[in-house]
């Protein structure tokens, strides 16, 4: 049976972030930049009308990502681009015609065109030189999930004395950085802790099995994303957000796929959480 969607978020989490990174990568990198065109500079910040000028001729040397940030590395700087909420990236012909939303195109001298499409202007692109780690926007983020420095030692020390519910805990991003509802939600029934857990019952066992439950479901979503990269070229492509086996996220009311138990669902937040009362304590 079909399930109903419209409660799925469509705003790119880390993993949607770092398949998009991967996926642009290629395209981008050794590239020279023919031109930016900003069709529509108002996103969540204006973008600087002197960027066009300043990006031209400049070569790609690479992407990557941190947050959910994309870093775009060229000769005399950077850009940096947000997803926002409903923001897009997709790898056209340049000769291909806009559509609704289209804010800018990053023409390549390959002929092919980086462009940005964000109904809802959340997304944003900022541009500078230096260490672009030192950017206001990324110089005080907490660490990466995937990266060794997020371990059990850290998520026990940073854990302790906080009374917050460990899901609030785990997706406040100046803890850790792009755990979002669905993978907080996933994470904690990997590891079997009840969301609503007050973070400082924690102990370091369960730390560590929750450290390698975010690792785990982060590294899967990921995975599955990698499978979509070719959706990132062609006219009709759309970023293929995956649809990933989810054990308890919005299966309210269905049978845990471990014990059978049904799924239960509360708001934490004001956002949806669910578990299973049998396999999280
Ligand atoms: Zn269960």
């Amino acid at each position: 049976m079909r399930r109903r969607s419209s409660h799925t978020p469509s705003m790119p989490e880390l993993p949607e972030v770092e398949t998009t990174a991967r996926g642009i990568e290629p395209h981008l990198r050794d590239r020279r930049i023919a031109r930016l065109v900003v069709h529509q500079p108002r996103l969540r910040w204006r973008v600087d009308p002197d960027l066009s000028r300043w990006i031209h001729g400049q070569q790609v040397r690479g992407v990557r990502r941190r947050a959910k940030y994309i870093l775009i590395e060229v000769t005399h700087g950077w850009l940096l681009l947000h997803l926002g909420m409903s923001g897009s990236l997709r790898i056209l012909p340049d000769s291909t015609a806009l559509e609704p939303h289209d804010h800018f195109d990053l023409e390549l001298d390959s002929r092919w065109t980086l462009r940005f499409n964000d109904p809802r202007r959340f997304g944003s692109l900022h541009h500078g030189t230096g260490d672009p780690l030192e950017h206001p926007l990324l110089a005080k983020l907490a660490p990466e999930p995937l990266d060794p420095e997020f371990n059990t030692e850290y998520l026990y020390r940073v854990t302790r004395g906080r009374r917050v519910a460990i899901k609030l805990a785990i997706m406040n991003s100046q803890l850790v950085v792009g755990v979002g509802n669905i993978y907080a939600s996933e994470a904690l029934f990997r590891a079997g802790i009840r969301p609503g857990r007050a973070a400082r019952s924690l102990t370091r066992a369960e730390c560590a099995a929750l450290v390698k439950g975010i690792k785990a479901v982060l590294k899967m979503a990921i995975r599955h994303g990698g499978t979509t990269l070719r959706d990132y070229v062609g006219a009709e492509g759309k970023p293929g957000y995956f649809k990933q086996k989810l054990f308890v996220y919005e299966r309210a009311g269905e049978p845990c796929r471990r014990c059978g138990t049904l799924v239960r669902h509360r708001n934490q937040g004001q956002r949806s959480t669910y578990f299973c009362t049998t396999c999280q304590h």
